[in-house]
């Protein structure tokens, strides 16, 4: 089957048309500066890359003009038509409370989805634009939407709700929701794939999967189900990131909100885009340059450094003891598949738990083209993973499921 994974954001659609027979990418691309001017870039297997300025004024032109690259011949194109694509895949940032799994499209389902404009503004909107742009280019296409909290969704309720009035959820639905869940989903299934090939219960095991990236989130997962997610109410919560702070004494927030004279916005917009690596080390958002500031001795670029790998190690003690044990540590996503010194430290220490990693592994495990990368030293209790992860084939695959249902 052919589907076509659509992740629209605020100015820009990214996209990938997958064979899901094969799990080949036939072609992806984006199109950017929507509602400014417009740009596509559209790269396919074996032919020359095509870039173009297109006006996009609203996301729907950007869906008739990532259409036009697909079927036309000149531009890369790997269809003839656009009625070869069988089905379109949404990847939907917040579900809410109204979401527990993937969903075909309907009228009341996209009524549904309105309802989540108030927990994510910035993203629900974009999304529903993406969605009737493919409405008005291919109404006869079945599109299905899938939600990056909806694994999340089997936590317990000691586990997603806040120490706030009951009220406060039924009023606003407060409560913590969890992002990242088709990579926690992923890595995490073929993480219980290794353990069960190991001879383990896969209803049985418990892992812990590190997705870290410029945002940064890690779960526990007991018999394939998340029962805890660091990430909350927003994707603010949990460890340190690129530029968001994760994690800290709310009180904080109005001490410098005060102190500041920042508008509630204005405090929003400086957790999320002046804290985290970004603020700590005043170098960059970016691992990769704050290790080259750290090993050129700059201390504050060496502070960020040690509180990511000492948030990363908390949480995988605190979900441990949640789950009552731990059979696999999984690391993804930019951070986590790439670079070894984080996910030493992280697990560094951890003997005590039975917790080891194989220091050659680790450092070749960028080399390897195995789905699953094994880095534990043969004598850990715990296996440590390495999963590249991978959403949008999580995306086709339950695209094309709930298509053929
Ligand atoms: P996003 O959340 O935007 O999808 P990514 O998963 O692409 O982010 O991760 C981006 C992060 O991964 C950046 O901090 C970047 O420095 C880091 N990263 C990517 N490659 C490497 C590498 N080889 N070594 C260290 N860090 C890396």
């Amino acid at each position: 089957m052919y589907v076509l994974v659509v992740n629209a954001g605020s100015s820009s659609v990214k996209y990938q048309l997958f064979d899901t027979a094969t799990h080949n990418v036939m072609a992806k691309g984006l199109c950017e500066r929507i509602g400014i001017d417009g740009k596509i870039i559209h790269k396919a297997e074996g032919r020359p890359d095509y870039a173009a300025d297109i006006p996009m004024p609203t996301h729907s032109q950007a869906i008739k003009a990532l259409v036009d690259a697909l079927t036309n011949k000149q531009h890369g194109g790997v269809i003839e038509s656009m009625h070869e694509i069988n089905a379109i895949g949404h990847r939907i940032v917040h579900g809410g409370p109204y979401f527990t799994k993937s969903t075909l499209v309907t009228p009341e389902v996209i009524k549904e989805l309105e309802n989540c404009r108030d927990l994510a503004p910035l993203h629900t909107e974009p999304h529903l634009m993406g969605i009737r742009g493919c409405l008005e280019y291919m109404p006869d296409t079945p599109q299905v939407l899938v939600f990056d909290t909806a694994f999340h969704q089997t936590m317990p309720p000691e586990a997603y709700f806040y120490p706030v009035p009951q009220e406060y959820y039924d009023k606003y639905k407060i409560r913590k929701y969890g992002f990242h869940g088709t990579s926690h989903y992923y890595v995490s299934n073929l993480a219980n794939k290794a353990l069960e090939k190991l001879g383990k219960n896969p209803d049985e095991t418990k892992i812990v999967t590190c997705h870290l990236g410029n945002g940064s989130s890690i779960s526990a997962v007991k018999g394939g189900k998340c029962t805890d997610t660091s990430m909350g109410f927003t994707p603010l919560d949990g460890i340190i990131m690129g530029s968001r702070t994760g994690s800290m004494d709310p009180a904080i927030v109005l001490y410098i909100l005060e102190k500041e004279g920042f508008t509630p916005w204005q405090m929003n917009e400086f957790m999320n885009k002046k804290c985290g690596l970004l603020g700590v080390s005043g170098v960059s958002s970016d691992l990769r340059e704050v290790i080259a500031a750290k090993d050129g001795g700059n201390k504050n670029a060496k502070l960020a450094f040690d509180i990511l790998c000492y948030g990363i190690k908390k949480y995988i003690g605190s979900y441990s003891a949640a789950m009552g044990g731990l059979d696999a540590v999984v690391f993804t996503a930019g951070i986590g598949e790439n670079n070894p010194s984080i996910r030493k430290l992280a697990v560094g220490g951890l003997e005590f738990m039975n917790i080891k990693i194989d220091s050659d592994k680790n450092n070749n495990a960028s080399r390897s083209k195995e789905p699953v990368i094994d880095i534990s030293d043969e004598k850990s209790g715990v296996k440590v993973y390495v999963i590249p992860t991978n959403e949008e084939l999580v995306i086709a695959s339950d695209t094309e499921r709930i298509v053929s249902m």
